[in-house]
């Protein structure tokens, strides 16, 4: 017989979350952040241990920023640079990672447990989140105007049902809500196996960059991470197999040119075979895929995890701001819109990536590394690769902002940069100050002061807020949040100053002369509604 639903209930959570990996828990915590009641489970009951996502970049960072995270809450190691070695040609490729952008270290290295814990114990402190482990999703229907049916198997073996508004999966590569909406996971599967050594503190000191030694014979890239800890990735021949190259005198043999296994603990090892796989959509009516569930990247260009936590800042405001009644439904569209085009753009980078690194024959590496040093020579090209301008940005070509042509540092579509700002309690950075709010920004001009009462609550019905960022030297004007601008990364427009519409990602919605203060109001409402 057909069960009757009272979707009414208080049993129906906002949104269930399948998968507690790291993509799973960093959404949990945003939706945390911005007061949503959701569920979260996995069919684990503890973080997984494999060794898997070792570097993130400055993106990454600004994120688990966003999801709450500081420089104390996991540890890191910053890379200044990646080397790229060719056994014929010597050094052949050179990136420069030193600095910051929007005021993070532009790659880090990191142990995934340790980052994994902290995004677990965020959600722990957001209240909202209800976290449920060893329990795994058999089925889901969806029924259009309402919700989802989760059929799930709890930890003593039974089965129950989860109603929910939305549901995501963040269930891993292996997705099963993937598979549940009928999406198919195109791509290829590489050949090559992989093995990958995690060690711990060797006597000599570790290597202090990331270097990629791309020999045909033994492709390996190798780096240094928190805690002693070390990298190597050893590609397998083909006539090798996991399960003998696993063993520690394979790996003594593997490690010899570094170090002997008397110097140094072994921590853990695995053989994967990468993939390089996207879904056609990201989206299924009331579900959704983030992260392993919606594609996975060979993980040359360390972007594969990135790309999750990029898909969950995106997705995650959306939500909140349907389930609370803030926005139309109708803005999770464009979670896919703009999302999956730059998820294939860092597929695409990390097979390029791959080929570099892994040249099938002496010939094709003196061919494809003798070219990657010629084109050193020429300055921009140089520039290009040594300045990682050949990493695509994160930058919408369509989705839930209104194109405009771009003026000054503000790109509509793309992150308003990150800055270092004075406020009544000291130095900082900018994102800090928007918080997990729909911003009117008013570059060196209170935004308040140019709306009318009703704008301004019209505004804030829309889960809208105020922050008025003056140049160094200006004053507060209104009761409009306020703080002092530090750098330079934000100027924008003449004396007047300059609007700009952020949303809780940090992404430029709309911009404007403050004139169009009005204006800009009624568009950012419209784009919501
Ligand atoms: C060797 C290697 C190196 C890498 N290096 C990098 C790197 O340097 N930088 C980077 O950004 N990325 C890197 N990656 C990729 C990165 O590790 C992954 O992208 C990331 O871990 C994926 O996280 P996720 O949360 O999407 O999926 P997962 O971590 O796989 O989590 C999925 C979760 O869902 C749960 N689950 C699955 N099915 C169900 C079900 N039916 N019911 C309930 N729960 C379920 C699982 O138990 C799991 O906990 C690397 C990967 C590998 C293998």
């Amino acid at each position: 017989m057909k069960q009757t639903i009272d979707w009414a209930s208080d049993q129906v959570i906002d949104v269930l979350i399948v998968g507690y990996g790291p993509v799973g828990a960093a959404l949990a915590a945003l939706l945390g952040r911005y007061g949503v009641q959701a569920q979260v489970i996995d069919k684990l009951n503890d973080v997984l241990m494999l060794p898997r996502a070792i570097a993130l970049d400055n993106e990454a960072l600004r994120i688990l920023q966003m999801a709450g995270l500081d420089d104390q809450s996991f540890e890191r190691v910053g890379i200044q640079e990646v080397r790229m070695r060719c056994p014929y040609l010597g050094e052949f490729g050179r990136v420069n990672t030193r600095g910051t952008i929007d005021g993070h270290p532009k790659l880090v290295t990191f142990y995934q447990p340790d980052l994994e814990h902290a995004l677990r114990r965020q959600v722990e402190a957001a209240g909202s989140i209800d976290v449920t482990t060893g329990t795994e999703l058999l089925d889901l229907q969806q029924q259009q105007e309402e919700g989802v049916v989760a059929t799930v198997r709890n930890a003593q073996g039974q089965q129950q049902t989860i109603l929910a508004r939305y549901l995501v999966g963040a269930d891993g590569a292996r997705s099963v809500v993937r598979g549940l909406i009928g999406q198919a996971f195109k791509g290829e599967t590489y050949a090559q196996d992989w093995l990958i050594v995690d060690a711990h503190h060797r006597d000599k000191a570790s290597v202090d960059h990331v270097e990629f030694i791309c020999d045909p014979r033994r492709p390996t890239p190798h780096m240094p991470a928190p805690g002693g800890r070390e990298r190597w990735e050893f590609m397998l021949q083909p006539h090798e197999n996991a399960k003998d190259m696993e063993q520690p005198e394979q790996i003594e043999k593997l490690l010899a040119p570094w170090a002997r296994l008397s110097e140094l603990t072994v921590e853990r090892q695995a053989v994967y075979r990468f993939h390089a796989r996207c879904c056609e959509a990201f989206q299924k009516d009331r579900v959704f895929l983030v992260g392993d569930a919606a594609h996975v990247t060979p993980p040359f260009v360390g972007q594969g995890l990135v790309a999750g936590l990029r898909d969950v800042a995106n997705l995650a405001w959306k939500l909140a701001w349907v389930v609370q009644g803030k926005a139309n439904p109708a803005i999770l569209d464009s979670y896919d819109t703009e999302r999956r085009p730059h998820a294939r753009s860092m597929i695409r980078l990390a097979k390029l990536m791959g080929k570099l690194v892994m040249p099938t024959s002496a010939p094709r590496a003196i061919a494809i590394h003798g070219a990657m040093r010629g084109l050193r020579l020429i300055a921009p090209l140089r520039s290009y690769f040594e300045e990682l301008k050949i990493k695509p940005p994160n930058q919408f070509r369509a989705g839930l902002f209104q194109r405009a042509k771009r003026r000054g540092g503000v790109v509509r579509g793309a992150q308003l940069p990150q800055e270092w700002l004075r406020t009544d309690q000291g130095l900082r950075l900018s994102d800090d100050v928007l918080g997990d709010h729909l911003m009117l920004v008013g570059l060196g001009v209170d935004p308040k002061t140019r709306l009318t009462a009703g704008s301004c609550q019209r505004w804030e019905a829309a889960g809208g807020q105020f922050l008025h960022l003056g140049w160094r030297g200006q004053a507060p004007q209104s009761d409009s949040l306020f703080a002092e601008i530090m750098g330079n990364n934000l100027m924008m427009g003449d004396a007047s100053g300059w609007l700009v519409v952020v949303r809780p990602d940090r992404v430029v919605m709309l911009d404007g002369e403050p004139e169009a203060a009005e204006k800009l109001i009624s568009q950012a409402c419209a784009l919501l509604c």
